[in-house]
């Protein structure tokens, strides 16, 4: 049994042991939910409790809520929808948007990861695309978009708007009304629901992006056999998703940061100057990669990552950094500390003891390399 301190949440959020007693509970029947038996009957009813469960936090009737693999699916089916058509994104995206499609325009950001809403009027001027898509929280530095503003600014130019609210479900409000948005990607295991679920959300705009054919399943919006147990586990978390006890978060974070800056003067927290979510703080060393960070507070005992998990397992420079315009240098050292439901304040104590004797035993490179 892994018993590393888990600082990881915008990776994936441990399962809450109520998601995993109604997760496996419901593995061990045959639901097919589109089978006409007590037992598809079943499934089908489970399905559709999890999408009135998870519709209400995002304030969407729940039928305008097609269940999928998760939200790179969400994301890819949203973008291939308007392949051929000019598509805007923000440069901080997902790699699930910006590898999503071609020719894609990127919508510039600031130092601390904001959208440029200037940059972004004049590409709805010159270029006229047909949908943008903004994240609304970001993965790695937890910053906030504005995103009313930027649909509010793409609705005047014509364009439909996508928002990735994978890291916002849960922590801020997200409803898809507030925010005048057309979809939604929305992913079960970043609230502590089971892994390869997730969901799109369809707005006003009556328009159904569809990738998968061959099933009428979710309305033939999205073949394949529904995993009813893994929609259940993402009903359950989206049930027990507690925004209060997120904001909580903050005084861990808030004291983290100080604390990492008073041991180590030298690093740099990301998106400092903008609205974050509470649970979040990215900073770097420079001079010191990400890796041998990882690779040091690993032997401590303690998992965290340095921005986006990565299929391959290697440490790369963050895109998003280097997007809000820091250095390579900074970029390729950074480190991504994010909490959630089961993180205590002794466990940010914990990581603020193995991080000063890994400073200590380090810092001497920092300043040869400065
Ligand atoms: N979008 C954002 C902002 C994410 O953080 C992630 C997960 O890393 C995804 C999309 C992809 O989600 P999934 O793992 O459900 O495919």
């Amino acid at each position: 049994m892994n018993d590393a301190l888990y600082l990881d949440y915008n990776a994936s959020a441990p399962m809450r042991p109520e998601v995993l007693d109604v997760v496996t509970n419901i593995l061990a029947a045959p639901h097919n939910a589109s089978s006409v038996h007590s037992y598809g009957r079943e499934g089908r009813r489970i399905i559709e409790q999890a999408r009135s469960d998870i519709a209400a936090i995002i304030n969407v009737p729940p039928a305008q809520l097609i269940f999928n693999s998760g939200a790179t699916e969400a994301n890819n089916t949203v973008l291939h929808h308007f392949a051929g058509e000019k598509i805007a994104v923000c440069a901080a995206s997902h790699l699930s948007i910006l590898d999503a499609a071609e020719h894609l325009v990127h919508i510039p950001v600031d130092e601390n990861g904001l959208t440029d809403l200037t940059a972004l009027e004049e590409i709805l001027k010159t270029e006229a695309p047909a949908l943008v898509s903004i994240m609304l929280v970001n993965n790695e530095t937890g910053a906030i978009q504005p995103v009313t503003n930027i649909s509010a600014l793409a609705k005047r130019h014509g364009a439909l708007v996508h928002c990735d609210a994978v890291q916002a479900i849960g922590r801020i409000p997200v409803d898809i009304n507030a925010l005048g948005v057309d979809f939604i990607s929305l992913s079960a295991h970043k609230i502590g629901g089971p892994q390869g679920v997730g969901a799109l959300a369809l707005g006003l705009c009556g328009i159904t992006p569809t990738m998968l054919r061959g099933g009428g399943q979710e309305k033939s919006a999205r073949a394949g056999t529904e995993n009813v147990a893994g929609i259940a586990g993402f009903g359950e978390a989206a049930k027990r998703a507690d925004m209060d006890q997120y904001q909580s978060l903050q005084k861990m974070r808030d004291d983290l940061e100080t604390q990492l800056s008073a041991i180590s003067p030298e690093i740099i927290i990301h998106a400092k100057n903008a609205p974050r979510v509470a649970g979040t703080s990215m900073f770097s060393l420079p001079g010191i990669s990400s890796e041998t960070l990882l690779m040091a507070l690993d032997l401590e005992g303690i998992a965290l990552s340095n921005g986006s998990a990565c299929s391959s397992g290697t440490v790369k420079a963050s895109h998003v950094l280097l997007a809000m315009g820091a250095s390579e240098d900074v970029a390729s050292s950074a480190l991504r500390l994010s909490m959630g439901w089961n993180t205590t304040p002794s466990d940010i104590e914990h990581f603020i003891e193995s991080w000063s004797k890994i400073y200590e035993r380090l810092k001497d490179r920092i300043k040869t390399h400065a």
